[in-house]
Parts: C-alpha cells; sequence; structure tokens
C-alpha cells in the first residue's frame, strides 16, 4: 500500500494529527494510516487516565481533539440539561467521561477507526521519495510522509530500587497494568505530583490503606506548565533562542512536574487532615519482598509495611521510540540535541519526509508540546506547511499529493 501519509502512533497526537490531516490539510482518508497497537484509537489515554481515578481533565474545553476547539463547549451544551458536573471550575476543564465521549465523535465523524492499522512499527526507512515502514506482523508499508506521534507513555519511570517482576509490584502507567488490589489491602503509593495523589484518592475511596510516599512537600500549580506558554508571552524568548541545551534547561524548568492543581490538593489535604492518607515525605532507598507481604525503608530509616506497591512516578525522560528511532536517525542521519531528542524546522520536520509531534517536538514547540495544546500547535504547524506547499511557487518539498 502506498500512503501519502503514515502516522505511527494513535494517541492524542496521532488521532488529533489525523482529524487536521483530513479536515484541514484535505488529505483523502484512502491516503492516510494511523499505526497503533492498541485495541481503538486511544487505548493508552484511556487506560492510563482511568487507572487514576481522575474525574476531570487538567486542561481547559478548548484543548480537545476536534478541528475546532469550540467542538467540545458545543458538544456538552447538547447534554447539559441532563448532566452535571460537566465542566470543573477553574476554566471549564471538561469531565473525562465527556472529552472521552468527544474523543469517539470526532474518531466516528471522520471515519477514523476504519483508517487504524492494529500493529507495531519496528522499523523505518526513508528516501528523498518517501518512507518505508515494517510492522511487527511483517507487512510493510510505504508512503510519502511518516508523523511520528508516539508519546512517552511505553516508557513508565521505574525507581532503581523497585523489582519488575513482582506480582504486587507494578507501574500504574505500564502497558497492561493489571495491577489494581480487589480486595482490601494496605497499599503504599509512590510519587509526588498530580497521578500519585489521584492513585491514592481513588484506593482511599475503594476502601483500601494508602501509604503515599513523596519526595517532595505538595507542589500546587493549576497547568502542567504556565499558559503563557501557549503563546507569545514565553514562546517568542524561546524561539529567539538558538542553544538547544538552553532550551532543554527552559523546558525543564518551565515543566511542574511533580505538581497538583488547586482541587487535588484539597482532596488530598482533607484526607491527610482527617488521617485516612498516612503521608511520608521521603524517599525510598530499599525494598525488601517477605512472604507475606512487602516492607519498604525510607531514608528516614521509617519501614512501611504493604501488601502492594503501586508506582505513580511517571515516563523516563530519555527520547522516546526505543531502537526503532535509534535506527532511523543512524540511517538518515537526523540531527539530535545533546539531550537526544530532534532537532526540527518550524513545520516539525526532522527530515523532508518526516515530521514529529509530542515530545518529539518539545525542542521547537516547548514546555507544552507532549499536552493536548501542543497535539494543536503540531496540527496548526502541519497545516500551514501544506497549505503553504500547496500555494502557487511553492518549494515541492513537503507536497503531499
Ligand atoms: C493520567 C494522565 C492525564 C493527563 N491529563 C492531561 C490533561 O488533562 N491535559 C493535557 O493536555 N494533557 C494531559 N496529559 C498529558 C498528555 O496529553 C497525555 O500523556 C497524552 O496521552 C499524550 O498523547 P500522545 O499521543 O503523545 O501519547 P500516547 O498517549 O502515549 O500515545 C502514543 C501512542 O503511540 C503508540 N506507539 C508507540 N510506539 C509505537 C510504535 N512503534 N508503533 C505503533 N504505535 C506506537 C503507543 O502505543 C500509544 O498508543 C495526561 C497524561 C496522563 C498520563
Amino acid at each position: 500500500m502506498s500512503l501519502d501519509w503514515l502516522i505511527i502512533g494513535g494517541g492524542i497526537h496521532g488521532v488529533h494529527i489525523a482529524a487536521r490531516l483530513l479536515g484541514d490539510a484535505g488529505v483523502a482518508p484512502e491516503r492516510l494510516r494511523i499505526v497503533d497497537p492498541g485495541k481503538r484509537l486511544l487505548a493508552r489515554w484511556r487506560t492510563c487516565t482511568e487507572t487514576t481515578g481522575m474525574s476531570h481533565l487538567r486542561s481547559p474545553s478548548v484543548h480537545n481533539l476536534d478541528l475546532n476547539p469550540m467542538s467540545l463547549k458545543r458538544f456538552a451544551d447538547k447534554r447539559k440539561k441532563r448532566d452535571r458536573g460537566l465542566f470543573a471550575p477553574p476554566y471549564d476543564r471538561p469531565a473525562l467521561a465527556l472529552f472521552n465521549d468527544h474523543c469517539d465523535q470526532v474518531v466516528e465523524t471522520l471515519g477514523l477507526s476504519d483508517l487504524h492499522i492494529r500493529d507495531r512499527a519496528v522499523a523505518c526507512s526513508v528516501d528523498c521519495d518517501g518512507v518505508g515502514v515494517r510492522l511487527s506482523s511483517g507487512r510493510e508499508l510505504a508512503a510519502r510522509h511518516l508523523v511520528l506521534a508516539i508519546g512517552a507513555s511505553e516508557q513508565p519511570l521505574w525507581p532503581d530500587w523497585a523489582p519488575r517482576d513482582h506480582a504486587r509490584i507494578h507501574h500504574v502507567f505500564e502497558p497492561g497494568f493489571d495491577g489494581w488490589p480487589a480486595s482490601r489491602e494496605t497499599v503504599v503509593v509512590i510519587g509526588g505530583g498530580i497521578s500519585a495523589s489521584q492513585v491514592s484518592l481513588r484506593l482511599l475511596d475503594e476502601g483500601h490503606q494508602v501509604r503515599l510516599v513523596s519526595p517532595h512537600a505538595l507542589r500546587e500549580h493549576q497547568f502542567d506548565s504556565d499558559p503563557g506558554w501557549l503563546g507569545p508571552k514565553y514562546m517568542d524568548g524561546f524561539r529567539r533562542e538558538g542553544d538547544l541545551d538552553r532550551r532543554r534547561a527552559l523546558i525543564t524548568a518551565a515543566r511542574n512536574q511533580g505538581s497538583v492543581p488547586p482541587d487535588v490538593r484539597r482532596a488530598l489535604r482533607g484526607a491527610l487532615a482527617r488521617g485516612r492518607i498516612h503521608w511520608h515525605e521521603d524517599d525510598v532507598v530499599e525494598l525488601a519482598v517477605q512472604r507475606d507481604g512487602i516492607e519498604l525503608r525510607l531514608a528516614s530509616d521509617v519501614w512501611l509495611d504493604a501488601d502492594r506497591v503501586l508506582l505513580a512516578t511517571g515516563f523516563a525522560p530519555q527520547r522516546p521510540g526505543g531502537s526503532m528511532v535509534d535506527d532511523l536517525i543512524a540511517s538518515a542521519s537526523l540531527p539530535c540535541a545533546r539531550c537526544g531528542y530532534p532537532i526540527v524546522d518550524s513545520a516539525l520536520r526532522w527530515h523532508p519526509r518526516v515530521h514529529v509531534s509530542g515530545p518529539l517536538a518539545e525542542l521547537e514547540l516547548g514546555p507544552a508540546a507532549r499536552n493536548i495544546a501542543g497535539a494543536r500547535r503540531a496540527g496548526d504547524r502541519l497545516v500551514k506547511a501544506i497549505r503553504e506547499a500547496q500555494s502557487p511557487g511553492a518549494s515541492r518539498q513537503v507536497a503531499p499529493r
């Protein structure tokens, strides 16, 4: 099959970019495919968010997957009389269920499920005419343009002290996670950010004993990064910064990692004040597996007993994509900064045939690149590049035919 566009990754980014290519750039559905191993598009998003027990998104309603940012608000207007709690203040943050239903509508309206190839890309090669992609099934695909929208959700961050193959020690974001306790247990949750807090509150709600071990005090921030990073306020300076090490430092400093929004902080503080969750601001230095449970030693020399340990320690910071992306870089001499991340142009092109979105676009789109807002920005850049290439007298470099 020879395509115009092949998107690797059917998460938030891959789905939004597919929507933009079809709806805003005039790409014909039969010329586009999305490769993702999930049973359905957005499968990783759904499992990660459902595991946390989050009720609402952290981001506002205009950050959604449809072409028009107001689409989610309009979708909700049709239900308002029936449902309460569709949005949480401030900034109209949509309920997770509403957001997911709206995603379903986007997928259905554009017929994206029909374009989903349920498989994993294992190798890519590029030349000046196009891209070749081999799937784990052995199938080969060819396309004129590739979008790498592979996200970071397949690389949960495991602390060194945590064994990976124990039936009662899990990372809540590990692919195929099935470690949620069924009956009443004592669970130690590790992590200092929004997911650790939400997982602890969900466990408490379900009747478990919860101990939350966090490496730092609660940090409150409404968003993952200041909204100024979505516009000229901070992005002008970011773009002017030519030194990519300094850009990386700006991204790291701007991301409110390990932080919680005010409503989650309130809920957690309430549970701590009532002694319903036990909080340890500490680091784990040792874990011992006993016949009847797990023991954790903290840096303060306190020992904690647990039936189960749930890691909510986020995602590993290294460039996602594993050996597939490593090999692509080597074979096509793709440029990377010292942090390992792609050096791309303003159209998010890493190569005339390869575009990126999500974490891989971070050095161009800044601290919000991984978020839904980042997917929208990536969509804007791609659509703009395609339209420019189609306008009379344009260079033929990205023209999708
Ligand atoms: C619990 C949680 C809550 C969040 N809440 C918000 C929020 O409220 N607002 C916000 O803006 N952001 C939020 N985020 C951040 C961000 O929007 C999400 O992480 C989002 O899922 C990122 O989308 P993505 O498409 O980049 O990555 P992913 O969701 O990781 O999707 C990438 C897909 O690519 C697939 N893939 C990877 N490698 C290959 C391959 N070789 N071949 C084929 N497919 C491949 C993966 O299996 C996956 O399905 C949240 C993140 C989490 C974890």
